[in-house]
């Protein structure tokens, strides 16, 4: 009996499951002879979010965002998972209401629509149970997509194998900007001391100066800006300490922050001469240097609020920001040290991860790596070639399966730094060159170049995700 368990029916695992079975379906397998088995814990545990016992809920906001898929990642993103057969896709589809260019649905009937088809289809069975342990090795081929809020004894089961660095309970997330959105009359690019590190120049850092004046106004702008505020059980979460939110660092002094990650000691501003009064640095944040971070700028303020206190900082002006600054909670693994290109975990190869614990963000990017760990377990099931589901790089899902496995680009790009959840974003795409003309000869000027370039990458996505399946279905035939 080919077995395959699924632990989590959220987003990731009840696509996860949907991809095996209808694999291991189309490999002419039966109930005699293949089953994947999703172990959900709701009803009998609950989460904090969760408030049904359907599979894929949403928990919060009725959106799989933009579904624009000529020049948004998120809408690409959308349209390779359909390409792919995703149950997600089909079910959001299947029960949209009205949002513009969003795609947004009837939570209840997208969710029941999902488990209708989950539980109609004859390879798949749900046991309502929670695992508290890891997995034994006895099960061969799992997949764990246990999500933001994974229980806390299957936690501290995963916690014991990691080991304490490399699974976090909180995002504790720094505002990510679009290099070409920064202001370089004011930046400028320098390190603390003008330290070389490893590879470095000794100017690694973009740097955003304060006069007096400016620090003033923008410590009274974070504390006065609008704020979400911790639910009762993530104050109870451990680790919280180590992240501070910048507002309230704000708010123990209005020094504080100049002495801890606004300092400006090191550093000389080229159009005065001078150390100014204080500094925002911003740290690369992907190899292909396009995206760059707010080094130590977690926050609560909401989204509007963090949008017009930022823009107020010298050099941001008109920053466009690829992911806004967060902290909740949020159980996620080092994924590009601790998993291999088909996200097993290297020490404990039984096992694979999906979903929002490998560090990725969101309903759909939890639901798209999914879609690859079901097909990965699948082929592993049935004896295949794991490595030809590999998604091509071009892709949003290979955007999304590199960020997870650090994997490189085949222009020597990847991910780099700090391990950070991530939404789908263009940031995370191979290079490609700005068209010169559109489809009538005209020559593309001004702000039509970035629109341009953005259906370049869907367009070439697109062609590749095609060619791989095509491969992928030739193989199978
Ligand atoms: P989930 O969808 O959470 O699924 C995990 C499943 O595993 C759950 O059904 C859970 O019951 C089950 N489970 C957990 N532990 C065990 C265990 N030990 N044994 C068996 N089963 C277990 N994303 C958005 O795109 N938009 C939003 O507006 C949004 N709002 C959010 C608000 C909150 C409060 C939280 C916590 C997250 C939010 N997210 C949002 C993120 C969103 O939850 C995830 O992106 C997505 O649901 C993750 O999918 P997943 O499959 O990884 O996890």
């Amino acid at each position: 009996m080919k077995q395959i368990h699924i632990i989590g029916g959220g987003l990731a695992g009840s696509e996860a499951a949907w991809q095996a079975a209808e694999m291991l379906r189309e490999a002419g397998h039966t109930t005699e002879t293949a089953r994947v088995t999703i172990h959900e814990m709701r009803p009998v545990k609950k989460t904090e979010a969760h408030s049904t016992n359907g599979l894929a809920e949403l928990v919060c906001s009725n959106s799989f965002r933009s579904d624009d898929a000529t020049q948004n990642a998120v809408g690409l993103l959308h349209e390779e998972m359909r390409r792919c057969g995703s149950l997600i896709l089909r079910s959001a589809d299947a029960n949209q209401v009205p949002a513009g260019g969003a795609l947004a649905v009837d939570r209840d009937h997208f969710s029941g629509a999902v488990t209708k088809e989950i539980e109609a289809h004859p390879l798949i069975e749900i046991v309502r149970e929670e695992v508290t342990g890891l997995p034994p090795a006895e099960w061969e081929n799992v997949v764990i997509a246990t999500g933001p809020l994974t229980s806390m004894a299957l936690a501290q089961a995963v916690h014991a194998v990691t080991g304490e660095e490399e699974l976090a309970f909180f995002d504790a997330i720094a505002p990510i900007i679009y290099k070409d959105s920064i202001n370089f009359d004011t930046a400028w690019f320098q390190s603390r001391y003008d330290k070389k590190g490893p590879g470095g120049d000794g100017a690694d850092y973009i740097n955003l100066p304060f006069t007096e004046e400016e620090y003033e106004r923008f410590i009274d702008a974070l504390i006065e800006g609008e704020k979400t505020e911790f639910k009762e059980w993530e104050k109870n979460t451990p680790y919280f300490e180590g992240c501070l939110p910048v507002e309230v660092m704000a708010e123990r002094g209005r020094e504080t922050l100049r002495f801890g990650p606004m300092k400006p000691v090191g550093l000389t501003d080229p159009r005065t001469g001078k150390r100014p009064h204080a500094v925002i640095q911003l740290r690369q944040d992907n190899a292909l240097g396009t995206l760059y971070n707010m080094v130590g700028f977690q926050t609560k303020l909401k989204y509007g609020a963090q949008k017009d206190v930022f823009k107020c900082i010298p050099g941001l002006e008109n920053a466009e920001f690829a992911r806004l600054g967060g902290i909740h909670r949020n159980t996620f693994i080092n994924s590009p040290k601790l998993l291999d290109e088909t996200f097993r975990m290297k020490k404990a190869d039984h096992l694979r991860f999906a979903g929002q614990i490998t560090g990725v963000e969101g309903y759909l990017e939890s639901a798209a790596t999914g879609l690859l760990a079901g097909r990965f377990a699948a082929l592993q099931a049935l004896g295949g070639d794991v490595t030809s589901a590999l998604p091509p790089e071009t892709s949003a899902l290979g955007a999304l399966h590199r960020h997870i496995t650090g994997g490189h680009l085949s222009d020597g790009a990847g991910s780099k730094g700090a391990f950070q959840p991530m939404n789908v974003n263009f940031g995370l795409f191979p290079f490609i060159e700005t068209p010169k003309q559109d489809a009538d000869g005209n020559r593309i000027k001004g702000k039509e170049k970035g629109f341009a370039r953005k259906r370049a990458l869907c367009a070439r996505a697109l062609a590749d995700v095609d060619a791989w399946l095509g491969a992928g279905q030739a193989a199978a035939e």
